[in-house]
């Protein structure tokens, strides 16, 4: 029989059992395994991890557990400091972050989704992809995943993921902009909400000249267009509604 302990960072706590968050972990096997596989058994998709102590060194993934092992686990997002460490003894699990972060949102997230490509963010969303399919786009566009459920975060293929912990968009938005930095690369006006294409200014001339498009309200004086999809977007209506909405977040950001 193998004991270990494990112990996780109080950022990682939300994925424990109300039992499991009072302290050490106690866990007991008959056949050695992975400490990736101990972690997630005990609800923490591999995702959220960004390294592994075990006595105290760093260790990967695949480490395999020996008898008294003693384990500590921490989210992404510590300086090598909060280990007591310099960075170049640090194993990092989770992939640096990408300059231009795109996202992939699940079914659940649709306004996530939007309200991401309101702040110029590329983020695909199709209700018609189930799991499969998610894990698959993520891997092969090298896209952060975004769902609030463990099992599709936990898929060995995925590796970079989000676990979205408010079930209310409004603080959703506000989690992803702080976990990937996104705070200073607001780009509204870019990305059509509906599709995630890219949108257009329209000539202030032709506006002037009174070719407003149909279905855009008379007197607009910035009206937009998604190249792909070719839905209007113009100040007096979508326009002011966007701005509130992004201040609010900037708001709740500070
Ligand atoms: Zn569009």
């Amino acid at each position: 029989m193998i004991h270990v302990t494990v112990a996780f960072h109080e950022d990682l706590h939300f994925f424990l059992s109300d039992e499991s968050r009072r302290g050490d972990i106690e866990a007991s096997f008959h056949v050695t395994r992975s400490v990736k596989d101990l972690i997630e058994s005990l609800g923490v998709p591999h995702v959220e991890v960004d390294c592994i102590l075990v006595n105290g060194a760093s260790a990967g993934f695949d480490y395999l557990l020996d008898e008294n092992d003693r384990i500590t686990v921490f989210p992404p997002g510590l300086s090598a400091r909060s280990f007591g460490c310099k960075e170049s003894e640090l194993l990092r699990l989770s992939p640096p972050d990408q300059e231009n972060t795109r996202f992939l949102a699940d079914v659940h997230l649709k306004t996530l989704a939007r309200l991401l490509r309101m702040l110029g963010f590329d983020t695909l969303y199709d209700r018609r992809w189930d799991d499969h399919d998610l894990a698959r786009i993520a891997v092969q566009e090298d896209r952060v995943l975004l769902s609030r459920d463990t099992r599709l975060l936990m898929r060995s293929t995925v590796s970079r993921g989000f676990y979205v912990r408010s079930t209310n968009p409004d603080e959703q938005i506000v989690e992803a902009v702080i976990r990937y930095h996104l705070a200073d690369r607001f780009d509204p006006f870019k990305r059509c909400i509906n599709c995630n294409g890219e949108i257009t200014q329209i000539d202030k001339e032709r506006i002037a000249a009174g070719e407003v498009p149909p279905g855009v309200k008379a007197g607009a004086s910035s009206i937009f267009r998604c190249r792909a999809c070719g839905k209007y977007y113009w100040n007096g209506s979508h326009v002011e509604r966007m701005r509130e909405r992004i201040e609010t977040i900037r708001r709740q950001i500070r």
